[in-house]
């Protein structure tokens, strides 16, 4: 039997998260600028943990609140309200990808001097993987790691790092096997930041406008010089050779939290549209009353229905430890234009106030351009996708299995 019945703990979580954003979350965004990012989101995450709101899906010997993947998503779905949503329950990205990263594939060393305090709230992380050379395929990257004698040397560059100017870490991926397989050349290595051999060129301007507190947020991408860069052997991660799987590894669950932010801020994207239309009248009636505005909003619903119920279905693959490869490839990218489709119809029912810097919507429609990008492009996902429809019908004479078809 399928079962959408939310479990009522799982109900009670998503409740509390729920109100924790729209309470303290959304109203403390305006006071970003007058008090300061570090006090406010200080306070954030005192308030938080006192209510045991705190790293929802890092297990509770660990100090998180031990959610499985169907009561994180939902809270996940809360969080993105708000970009002070995650920070405040600390499992913002990059950060949170790369915890789980180090919590399954850390050693004891490792989670000790590096997990701890990023898991306590007192450090963060960055993940420099993506090269000027190479993004999309990333086993074109070109920074090399050299043993010499207790130490990895690296030397290279990195772009795109987020997070890295305000990262206290840095995990690096470097060429330390030229001559093994392509996907088993790279190892990652963990940078303790400042390091004058990790260079923070410049913050990249890119197409979403960038200000003090953004940066402050976390909300830059940096250009990296990696120049004689000497890295202990201790703070190689996950074994030599072994970079590339764990990197994988690491953006599926990225992609997932992506997806799953995304829908929060349709949903706040599609209650400001409401909001709006209920309100303003044009030609002698509300803009809610015309049939071609309830046409744009009903697509909206749908896109959003659609996409709750594709992460309620990988979370429920997740949470049986069931194969969700092509689930998440199809996920990344529906969520990517779904999240897309609902703030540009939200921007336009707006008018120009929709193109102004007085809603959150201009912000959220230059900043989520990025996900059609990130964590693989479109196409490469597709192309996976693609080539599994294919194999598919030469093993089973049938396009289901990779057409969501175990569904049934
Ligand atoms: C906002 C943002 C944050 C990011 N954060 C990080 C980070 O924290 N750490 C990190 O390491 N990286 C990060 N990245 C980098 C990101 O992972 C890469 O941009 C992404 O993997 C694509 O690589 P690329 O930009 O080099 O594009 P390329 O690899 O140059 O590809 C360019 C385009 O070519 C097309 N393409 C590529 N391959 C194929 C194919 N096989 N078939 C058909 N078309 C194809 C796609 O349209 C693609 O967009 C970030 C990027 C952005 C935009």
């Amino acid at each position: 039997m399928i079962d959408f019945e939310i479990p009522e703990e799982t109900k009670a979580v998503r409740e509390k998260v729920r109100k924790f954003v729209q309470e303290n979350c959304i109203p403390a965004e305006d006071q970003l600028e007058e008090r300061g990012v570090a006090p406010v989101i200080a306070e954030l995450r005192e308030k938080a943990r006192a209510e045991g709101l705190w790293c929802p899906f890092i297990p509770e010997e660990w100090g998180g609140m031990g959610l499985k993947p169907l009561a994180n998503a939902l809270v996940q779905m809360e969080l993105g309200e708000s970009m002070l949503g995650a920070l405040s329950l600390n499992t913002q990205g990059p950060d949170d990808a790369t915890m789980l990263t180090l919590l399954e594939h850390g050693t004891d060393f490792q989670k000790e001097k590096f997990l701890k305090p990023l898991l306590a709230g007192e450090k963060r992380i960055c993940y420099s993987m993506t090269e000027k050379a190479a993004g999309a395929d990333a086993t074109g990257m070109q920074t090399s790691a050299v043993e010499d004698g207790d130490n990895y040397v690296l030397n290279g560059e990195k772009w795109f790092s987020s997070s890295a100017s305000v990262a206290d870490i840095a995990v690096v991926m470097a060429k330390t096997d030229p001559e093994a397989a392509r996907h088993r050349r790279f190892s990652t290595f963990i940078v303790e930041l400042p390091n004058p051999g990790y260079k923070i060129v410049r913050n990249i301007p890119t197409m979403h406008p960038e200000n003090e507190i953004r940066e402050q947020l976390g909300g830059t991408h940096s250009e990296i010089h990696i120049n004689n860069l000497v890295v202990p052997k201790e703070n190689l991660l996950g074994g030599r050779g072994n970079g590339f799987a764990m990197g994988q590894h690491r953006l599926a669950y990225g992609r997932l939290r992506h997806g799953m932010h995304n829908v929060a801020m349709a949903q706040r994207a599609l209650d400001l549209a409401a909001k709006h239309v209920t309100q303003r009248e044009t030609f002698g009636q509300r803009l809610a009353d015309r049939q071609g505005v309830q046409w744009m909003l009903a697509d909206c619903a749908s896109e959003l229905y659609m996409a709750r119920l594709v992460l309620l279905h990988i979370a429920y693959k997740a949470e049986r430890g069931m194969d969700l490869r092509q689930e998440n490839s199809i996920a990344k990218v529906f969520l990517a234009h779904m999240v897309h489709k609902v703030v540009d119809t939200a921007l336009q029912l707006h008018g120009a106030l929709g193109y102004s810097q007085d809603t959150p919507l201009a912000r959220w429609y230059t900043s989520i351009r990025s996900q059609r990008l990130v964590d693989g492009p479109d196409e490469v996902h597709r192309w996976r996708v693609g080539r599994n429809v294919i194999k598919a019908y030469e093993q089973f004479g049938t396009t289901a299995p990779a057409a969501g078809g175990d569904l049934l």
